[in-house]
């Protein structure tokens, strides 16, 4: 074979093998940069579902003298706001806690003044004891009172108009009130929870606020942010 064609034939493999090598190289660089991209939205969402992933701790029942203090500090250390539906008298007994969770942030609902249920024939009554519990709570708090936990979720729809008031109700019930198995009622919770979810627990009883805290660790480790029921009703 002639010299000279054997050069251009060697010359023209070169060429082939550099266009090769240039075309695998941008395709491997395109490849890593679209994984950087698809990386980079996964962290996005994510992101966004933690910002967006609320859930919301209620409590009923209280003020208990101890035990409401102990969620208070527990709450206060991790940075949780929650909601606490207390009844009138227990309010009444213990006006510095009722305080101190109006200043730490927490929001305070109706729970009626001697937890009463409503029935058929008791309207008048029941009404009397969301009246009475509201002057109670806005004596102190000084801000007025616009949630109402009916005991045992009994509830007329005329009262939302009558009072201006608005039922809430609850959607994860792990009965906390009887049973003293504080990881039965964690797990009852963190099994059932999910996004927007409404908890019922009662802050009168040791098991249920030792429960309640271990629920709030786990939940925050699932990158979930607690807040006051208005802004999962509301928003
Ligand atoms: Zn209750």
């Amino acid at each position: 074979m002639n010299k000279k064609y054997l050069l251009v034939g060697l010359l023209a493999i070169d060429l082939f093998l550099i266009i090769i090598c240039v075309v695998s190289r941008n395709s491997q660089v395109l490849n890593v940069s679209s994984r950087a991209i698809e990386e980079e939205i996964i962290s996005d969402d994510i992101i966004a579902e933690k910002e967006t992933k609320k859930v919301a701790l209620t409590f009923d029942d209280g003020p208990h003298p101890s035990y409401t203090e102990q969620l208070l500090d527990g709450l206060k250390k991790r940075g949780v706001k929650a909601t606490f539906f207390v009844t009138g008298e227990h309010a009444s007994l213990h006006p510095d806690i009722i305080e101190r969770m109006d200043e730490e942030g927490h929001l305070i609902g109706n729970h009626t003044y001697s937890h009463m249920q409503l029935n058929a024939g008791n309207m008048e009554e029941y009404k009397l004891e969301l009246i009475k519990t509201n002057e109670v709570i806005e004596k102190i708090t000084g801000e007025d009172v616009l949630y109402v936990r009916p005991p045992y979720g009994v509830w007329d729809k005329r009262l939302e108009e009558e009072l201006n008031m608005f039922p809430v109700l609850w959607t994860v019930d792990p009965l906390d009130w009887c049973s003293t198995d504080v990881s039965g009622i964690t797990q009852k919770v963190v099994t059932k929870v999910g996004e927007d979810d409404i908890i019922l627990m009662h802050d009168y009883f040791e098991t249920s606020v030792t429960a309640a805290l271990a629920v709030v660790d786990e939940l925050l480790a699932e990158g979930y942010t607690f807040v006051t029921v208005d802004e999962i009703m509301f928003d």
